[in-house]
Order: C-alpha cells, then structure tokens, then sequence
C-alpha cells in the first residue's frame, strides 16, 4: 500500500488521521494519504514565511534550485509516474511524460528573466520597475494533471522569490506528496510544502491570513468559492477554471486529415483536459463524414488499466465524474442525438467509459452547454458561419477554441472571433512554457506560462529616486 507523508518545513510530516485513494482502474485502494489538521496547516504556512526572508534574497540560489528541481524529475519520472497512474488512471506512458514536462517547466522559469526595467533616467530622475514577490503561496490543483499544474504554479512562484504551500486534489495527492519528497533535498526547508487533504482544507487555505496569493486550477463553482474567499483579505488570485472548447471545421476542411488531431485534442486524458475540444461545430456538407472519422477512432481507441502495455486511454478519474459523463450522454440520447460511437460506461471494477461520438445533438443539450470533462464528444451541424461561431461563442465558459480549414489565413480570420483565451488555427491543446494560458469570462483571471504567468507571482515597486 502506498503512503506517503506530507512535507513541512523539508520534513516528513504524517498526520494523525489519513484516507483512502481509489485507483480508478479496479475501485479499489492506490494508497492511503495524511489528512492535515488545522495545527499543521499552520505548521506549513508558518514554515513558508520564515524561510521567504532568506529564499527571496538571492536569485542565483533560486535558479539553481530550480534547476537541480527538474533533472530530479527527468531521473525519477518512471518512478513517480507510476504512482500518478495508479492514482489518477492515465496510461503509463502519459504519466511518465507529465512528470517530465514538470522538468521541462522547472527548467524554462529557471532560465527565465525576471526584468527590473529602467524606464526614466534623465536629469530629473532615475525610475525603475521592479517585480516583488508577493509572500506566501497557497497552489491549489485538481485531479487531471496534479504534478504538471503544480509546476505551472511552483516554478513561476519560486523563481520571483515567494514560497509555496501546495495542496492537491484528494483524488490525486499521492503525486503531489511524492514530489515534496523529491524536492526535499533541493529546496531549502519552508521553500516548498505540500499537505494533504480534503476540500475544507482548500477552504482553509484561502481564508488563512498568512498567503498573499492564492494560485487556483480547478472548476468554475470552487473557483468562485475561491475568488470569495480571497476578498476578504485581498489576497491575490490567479484562477484556471473550466473551459467548453469548440472546434469549428470550416468548409474547406478535409475530415479525413484533420481527424486524427481533432479527435486527439478531444479524448487526450480521456477527455479530461480543461482545454480540449469539448463540442465540435461541423458545416452541412461535412458532417456525415467528420461524424464517421471520429467514430471510427473512438470504436478503435484501446481502454483500459493505464499500466497494461498498449491501453490509449485509462479510466475517468472518480466515480462521481463517471456518473457525471453518464448522466450528460442520457440526456443527450434522450433528447435526441444519436451515439455513432460509445454511449455506455464499460462493465467491471473501475470507472471505464466507452469514447462516444455523439451525433444530431440538440441545442439546448447540456453536453453542449456544460463541461463535460471525459469521453464524451457532441458533433454539431451547422449551415451558417457567423451562426456557428455564435454559438460557439454563447456559454459563460472562455478557455479556449480552434478553427480548422485548409485555408489557414482565413481560418485565422475565424479564430480572431472566438471569446476565449487561446484560439488555435488546424491544431488543438498546443501548449508550451513560453506561451501564456488562461481563460476569458467564467475560464478564470489571469494567466499561467510564459512572462506574463511569471508576473502573476509578483507585484510591482516603483522606485523612484530624485536628482534634483
Ligand atoms: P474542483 O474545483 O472540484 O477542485 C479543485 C481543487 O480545489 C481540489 O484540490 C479541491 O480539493 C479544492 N477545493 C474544493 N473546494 C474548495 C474550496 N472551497 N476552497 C478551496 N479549494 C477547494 O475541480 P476538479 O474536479 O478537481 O477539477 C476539474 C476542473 O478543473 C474542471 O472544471 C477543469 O476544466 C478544471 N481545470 C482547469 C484548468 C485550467 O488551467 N484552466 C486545468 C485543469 C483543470
């Protein structure tokens, strides 16, 4: 049975109580978690102020650290990748490549700059803008991709100088604790902490006095939670929240090309990807055959437990996420649509579901106006353009989207128009350090990657110094 400590203040640090995680492959136990009193949430909030003094002091230190951080997830990702799918479900190979792109992430902020900009310096004065760290961090991630979102959030925050409480999802914190556990001999002690625990601990975290931002990655009904939370004290917010991603095929598309890359970024994690194509808008003249392409790899897709050689694609996560998955599908065939491909969850221990097309579905379906985070896929006819980036454009959800024609500039055209964060052009979930990511409308506040991400952990100082 696997169990793992939390890290406070760089020591192993049980709990007197802990609880069960499910390896969603068979529904039974992956291993047992600590359960963080509110005495040792306070340990771990202490432990982070202390050592920001010293932390935020030398950049060097910091860039140092974060590089030995990701060759130990280069060395150690078959090892900890293992225990990420026993816990949150995904093929091995998935896994281990999550592990590695937490490397990869570590690596491009521990090479970032962190600019200090002069922007006056005449006979009057000298003016520069610096980038402060803010203080304590509470991270705060879901069960998708927990050690890949920690990093998006660690990496940014610890090269600015801030240090960090990281708390996962109590579906996937096994992950999360062994990374603490990896990290103990590279960062110095206080500079990174994770505990374990339920959604009141989430809560707890928020409302703490001792964080002054809070870094979130979960859905838009706990991120709300979250931004109320924060009003209080004013802490700051980044929050990645849910998306609805459409794809639109233009009517120069050609179905059989693009389908392998649209039916990729639909069911990558088995659908449960805050920005994969979650509806698919498909001209008239078109649809019969994007309907068929896709069916035809989701028949072909092989499912099964993430640790036996060969499976695509793992179980959902948890049980109430299967329901969930369930439940928008019935709706959907009730009202109508037809399953080219799919429709029913897979017999046996674990959470499987059949990757399912769903065709003919009709407006007003709630896979089409909900998120529905799994193996589910509703294709949408359409017959006028604007009518289509209408609706694609009609929920409270603004992640992301994605245009796809054989003409890329008009495509691009049509992208321009999407209300969301990121519009891609012929391609779907391309995502990389240097590029910004967040959401518009009810997606989030606030970006993630790149500089604009690394700001997020700071806080502007002007200082201005007179020469007269
Ligand atoms: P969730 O909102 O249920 O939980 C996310 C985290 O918040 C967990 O650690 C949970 O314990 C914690 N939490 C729960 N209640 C809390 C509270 N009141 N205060 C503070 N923390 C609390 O989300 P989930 O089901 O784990 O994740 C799926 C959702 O995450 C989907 O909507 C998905 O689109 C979204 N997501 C977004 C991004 C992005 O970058 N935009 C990335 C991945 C996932």
């Amino acid at each position: 049975m696997l169990e793992f400590a939390m890290t406070i203040s760089g020591e192993p640090v049980p709990a007197s109580s802990t609880f069960e995680v499910t390896d969603p492959a068979t529904g039974g136990a992956a291993g047992r978690a600590p359960d963080c009193s509110r005495e040792q949430l306070d340990a771990a909030m202490d432990a982070a102020a202390r050592a920001l003094p010293g932390w935020k002091a030398d950049e060097a230190v910091r860039r140092k650290a974060l590089l030995a951080a990701a060759e130990v997830m280069f060395a150690r990702s078959e090892e900890i990748g293992r225990v990420l799918t026993l816990e949150q479900g995904k093929p091995l190979g998935d896994a281990t490549m999550e592990v590695v792109g937490a490397g990869v992430w570590l690596k491009y902020f521990a090479e970032l700059e962190l600019p200090r900009e002069i922007i006056q310096d005449d006979e009057r004065a000298l003016v520069e803008v610096v980038r402060r760290p803010m203080g304590v961090v509470a991270a705060i991630t879901p069960w998708n991709f927990p050690l890949m979102l920690a990093t998006w959030k660690l990496a940014p925050a610890l090269l600015a100088g801030n240090t960090v409480v990281l708390k996962p999802s109590p579906y996937t914190p096994l992950s999360s604790l062994m990374l603490g556990e990896a990290l103990r001999d590279v960062l110095p002690p206080g500079v990174f902490n994770v505990v374990s625990g339920g959604n009141d601990l989430g809560a707890w975290m928020t409302s703490h006095p001792v964080p002054r931002k809070i870094s979130f990655t979960g859905s838009v009904a706990t991120g709300k939670r979250v931004a109320a939370a924060a009003a209080d004290d004013l802490k700051r917010v980044t929050l990645e929240l849910g998306g609805n991603d459409p794809a639109i095929l233009l009517d120069d598309a050609d179905p059989a090309a693009v389908a392998d890359r649209l039916f990729g970024a639909a069911f990558m994690n088995n659908g449960q990807v805050c920005s994969a194509i979650k509806r698919v808008y498909a001209p008239d003249a078109l649809y019969d055959d994007v309907v068929e392409a896709l069916a035809a790899r989701a028949r072909a897709a092989k499912v099964g437990n993430g640790l036996r050689e060969g499976v695509q694609y793992g179980p959902v996560n948890n049980k109430p996420q299967l329901d969930r998955v369930g439940e928008l599908v019935t709706d959907a065939l009730a009202g109508g649509a037809r399953a080219a491909a799919g429709g029913r969850p897979i017999d046996g221990p674990g959470y499987f579901y059949e990757p399912t097309i769903l065709a003919d579905v009709a407006d007003g379906a709630r896979i089409v106006d909900e998120e529905q985070f799994g193996p589910a896929l509703p294709v949408i006819r359409y017959r006028d353009l604007d009518e289509a980036v209408a609706r694609a454009n009609g929920t409270h959800f603004g992640l992301s989207g994605s245009v796809w024609g054989a003409d890329a500039d008009r495509a691009s055209e049509v992208a321009a128009r999407l209300d969301c964060g990121t519009a891609w052009v012929n391609t779907h979930l391309a995502l990389a350090p240097h590029q910004p990511f967040g959401g518009s409308k009810w997606s989030g506040i606030g970006v993630e990657n790149g500089p604009w991400g690394l700001y997020g952990f700071t806080e502007l100082q002007v200082i201005h110094r007179s020469k007269r």
